[in-house]
C-alpha cells in the first residue's frame, strides 16, 4: 500500500474479522485454515443476530457468501455429541444442496463427531437413511426428498434447532412451496429459521411473515461508483478453466500493469504461485503479508518491476497505480460495491482501463446486476483469430524495435560491424538471430492459437447460463407440450431446471424449447417411458402444473389464450406433488419398466450439471 494511504504502522486487514464474532473456535480454525481474510458483506451482518439465535431474512444472492454466513454460526451452535438432526438446510436443485453440504462439511473440518448429510431425489435411500441412523447432526436436501425422509420416520425432527431455506425464490419457481410449507410446520415452532432469496416475491414474503420470528431483515446493498473509462468484459469459466484463460488472457491482452483479485489469502498465493510455474512473474499481495512487505510489493508494481499482483479486496483497498492497465476479477466479487472498487484500481490517473470478469454460469445473474447497475454494457470477451495475434505481436515487437534504435549502442554496433566481417553473413539474418536471443528463443508468431478458437457468440445471455451449450441430437428428441407459458412468469431456464431436476433428465438431453404465452414447446428423448412423463405431468413451475403431454401438431390459433387463467392451480392443490419422492426414490431412482439403463437419465447423482 502507498505511504500516502497507508501511515506507518498501520496494518492490514482493517475492518471486521471473524474472530470478532462469537463463532466456536473450531469453526474459526477452519475458516482460517480456507484462508478468508474478512467477512463478506452478507456475513457481517448476518453471523451476529444469527450466533444470537435470531430469525433472519436474507436478500442475497449466489457468490456474496451466504453459505458461510448461516452455515458459520448455525453449525457453531451444533453439539456434535448428540448424535441426532439439529440442523436442516433446504436448497433447491441436488446441486446446491451437495454444494451447500461440501461447504458445512469444511466448515466442520475441526468439529470431530459432527456430520452433514446431503439428501436428495434420483438417488436411492439406502445410504441416506443408513447416514441419517447413524446420527448426522446436519441435513441439507431438496425439499421433496427431505419431507419423504420426515414421512418416512427416518429422519426425526425433535431435536431440530434451526431451519435454513436457502434460494426461497428457486424453490418456489421449482413448485416446492408446498411442501416447504410443510416441512416448517412439522418442526418444533421454537426453532431458529434463517431465509435467503435472490428476490423476494410475494408468497416468499407471505412465507417469512408467517414462519419467521421477527426476523433480521438484511438486504445486501446494490450501490455503485460511477466508473470512469473502463471497458468492461466478461469470460464464462468454469472453476476449474480459470487459470488456463487467465495465462491466454496474459497472452492476448497487452498490458503494462495487471492486477488480479482473488477471494482468499490462499487463492492469492496459489494463484501467483502457478503464473510463476508457468513463466510469468507474479506477485500475492495480501493481508497476511507484513506490510512492509506489501509495500514493496506495490513499489515494484509502481516502478513497473513487477506486472502482475495477486491481490484481496481488503490487501488492494484504495490502491492507486496508475500503471494498472487491466483489473482481472479472478473469482467474482461479493457485490457490486466491491466490484466497483475493484475495476476502479485501473483507469486510474486519466488513463483507459480494461475489466475483465471470469463468471461461472451460477454468477451470471450477478453479471446482469452489474450492467443494470452501472447502466454500461459489460462485452463477452472475445478471442482474437490466430492472425490477428500475429499481427498484433509483430507490430509489439517493431514498436520495441523502434525504441530500442533510439538508445545508445555504438559498441554493439562495431562489434556487430566486426561480426559481419569476419563471418561473412547477412546482416538480415543477423539482426534476426538477435532478436530470437533476445526473446528467450521462443518464436515471434505463434503456429496455433494459445487460447481456444474464437467460440462463436451466443445471441442472448442467460441468468443460468451454459444451457445454450447442451448437447441435442435432434434424430433422439421429440417435441411436447406443457402447459406453462411466457404469461406464468416462466423462463426457458425455469422449464429445464424443473425437468432436469424432478425427472432427473440430464440437460444436455433437453432440446429446443419454444414459450408461448401460455404453454410451451420443449424437446425430449422420444422414448421417455411413460412414468417419467406421468412424474413430469405433475411438475410445478412458476405456479402451474406442467401437464405435459407429446405435441401432437402444434395448436391453433384459437386453441390458445384464456387457458392460464383458469388453471387456478396456485399452490394449494395438488397435494399428491411429491416430485422427487414419487418417481425419483421409488425403485431406487429408476422408473419401473424403464427396462434398466435409459441413458438420458442422471447417472451419477453426486456429479455437478452446470
Ligand atoms: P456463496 O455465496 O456462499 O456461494 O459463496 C461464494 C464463494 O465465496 C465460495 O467459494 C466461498 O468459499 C467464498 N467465500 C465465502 N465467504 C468468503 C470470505 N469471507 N472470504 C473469501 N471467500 C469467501
Amino acid at each position: 500500500m502507498s505511504e500516502e494511504e497507508l501511515p506507518e504502522g498501520e496494518t492490514l486487514p482493517s475492518g471486521p474479522h471473524f474472530g470478532d464474532f462469537d463463532l466456536a473456535p473450531s469453526i474459526l480454525k477452519a475458516v482460517a485454515g480456507m484462508g478468508y481474510e474478512t467477512p463478506s458483506p452478507i456475513q457481517e451482518r448476518a453471523i451476529p443476530p444469527l450466533v444470537e439465535g435470531f430469525d433472519l431474512l436474507g436478500v442475497a444472492q449466489t457468490g456474496t457468501g451466504k453459505t458461510a454466513a448461516f452455515s458459520l454460526p448455525l453449525l457453531s451452535r451444533i453439539d456434535p455429541n448428540l448424535r441426532a438432526v439439529q440442523l436442516i438446510c433446504l436448497a433447491p436443485t441436488r446441486e446446491l444442496a451437495i454444494q451447500v453440504a461440501e461447504a458445512m462439511e469444511g466448515f466442520a473440518e475441526h468439529i470431530p463427531g459432527l456430520n452433514v448429510l446431503p439428501v436428495y431425489g434420483g438417488t436411492g435411500y439406502t445410504e441416506q437413511i443408513r447416514e441419517l441412523k447413524r446420527g448426522a447432526q446436519v441435513v441439507v436436501g431438496t425439499p421433496g426428498r427431505v419431507m419423504d425422509h420426515i414421512q418416512k420416520k427416518y429422519l426425526k425432527l425433535d431435536q431440530i434447532r434451526a431451519l435454513v431455506l436457502d434460494e426461497a425464490d428457486e424453490m418456489l419457481s421449482m413448485g416446492f412451496i408446498e411442501d416447504i410449507e410443510w416441512i416448517l410446520e412439522q418442526t418444533p415452532p421454537n426453532r431458529q429459521t434463517a431465509l435467503f432469496s435472490a428476490t423476494m416475491p410475494k408468497p416468499i414474503r407471505k412465507l417469512a411473515d408467517k414462519h419467521l420470528n421477527e426476523p433480521v431483515e438484511i438486504t445486501i446493498a446494490v450501490k455503485a461508483e460511477n466508473s470512469p473509462d473502463i471497458r468492461q468484459r466478461f469470460l464464462k469459466v468454469r472453476p476449474y478453466e480459470k487459470m488456463d484463460m487467465l495465462t491466454r488472457i496474459l497472452e492476448i491482452e497487452t498490458f503494462d500493469a495487471v492486477l488480479i483479485f482473488a477471494r482468499t489469502k490462499n487463492a492469492t498465493t496459489e494463484i501467483a504461485e502457478s503464473l510463476m510455474a508457468k513463466g510469468y512473474p507474479a506477485e500475492a499481495l495480501n493481508g497476511d503479508m507484513p506490510q512492509k512487505l506489501r509495500e514493496k510489493t506495490v513499489d515494484r508494481l509502481r516502478k513497473g518491476r513487477t506486472k502482475i499482483v495477486v491481490a484481496t479486496d481488503v490487501a488492494a483497498r484504495g490502491l492507486d497505480v496508475d500503471k494498472i492497465s487491466h483489473v482481472v476479477n479472478y473469482d467474482a466479487p461479493f457485490d457490486l460495491e466491491s466490484y466497483t472498487h475493484r475495476i476502479g484500481r485501473t483507469g486510474r490517473a486519466g488513463r483507459k482501463g480494461d475489466a475483465i470478469l471470469f463468471v461461472s454460469p451460477k454468477e451470471m445473474r450477478m453479471l446482469n446486476a452489474i450492467e443494470r447497475t452501472l447502466k454500461k454494457p459489460c462485452e463477452e470477451y472475445s478471442f482474437p483469430t490466430l492472425e490477428e495475434m500475429n499481427e498484433r505481436r509483430q507490430g509489439e515487437f517493431f514498436s520495441r524495435l523502434e525504441e530500442a534504435l533510439s538508445g545508445d549502442f555504438s559498441d554493439y554496433r562495431q562489434a556487430i560491424q566486426r561480426f559481419l566481417e569476419e563471418s561473412g553473413k547477412d546482416s538480415v539474418e543477423v539482426a534476426a538471430a538477435l532478436a530470437y536471443l533476445e526473446a528467450g528463443k521462443k518464436p515471434l508468431l505463434y503456429e496455433e492459437m494459445p487460447m481456444p478458437a474464437a467460440r462463436p457468440k451466443r445471441e442472448r445471455r442467460q441468468a443460468d447460463g451454459g444451457r445454450e451449450e447442451r448437447y441435442v441430437s435432434n434424430d433422439n428428441l421429440q417435441s411436447y407440450r406443457v402447459e406453462v407459458g411466457e404469461y406464468h412468469g416462466a423462463e426457458k431456464r425455469d422449464l429445464v431446471g424443473a425437468i432436469a431436476n424432478e425427472a432427473g433428465i440430464d440437460s444436455k438431453f433437453i432440446g429446443k424449447i419454444r414459450l408461448f404465452k401460455d404453454h410451451s414447446f420443449i424437446d425430449l428423448p422420444k422414448d421417455m417411458p411413460k412414468e417419467v412423463l406421468e412424474s413430469l405431468k405433475k411438475v410445478w413451475v412458476q405456479g402451474h402444473q406442467l401437464n405435459i403431454s407429446v405435441d401432437r401438431g402444434r395448436p391453433q390459433q384459437g386453441g390458445r389464450g384464456g387457458r392460464f387463467s383458469d388453471k387456478g392451480g396456485k399452490f394449494g392443490k395438488g397435494s399428491n406433488f411429491r416430485g422427487e419422492g414419487r418417481f425419483k426414490g421409488g425403485g431406487g431412482g429408476r422408473p419401473k419398466g424403464s427396462g434398466g439403463d435409459r441413458n438420458f437419465r442422471k447417472k451419477s447423482a453426486g456429479k455437478f450439471r452446470d
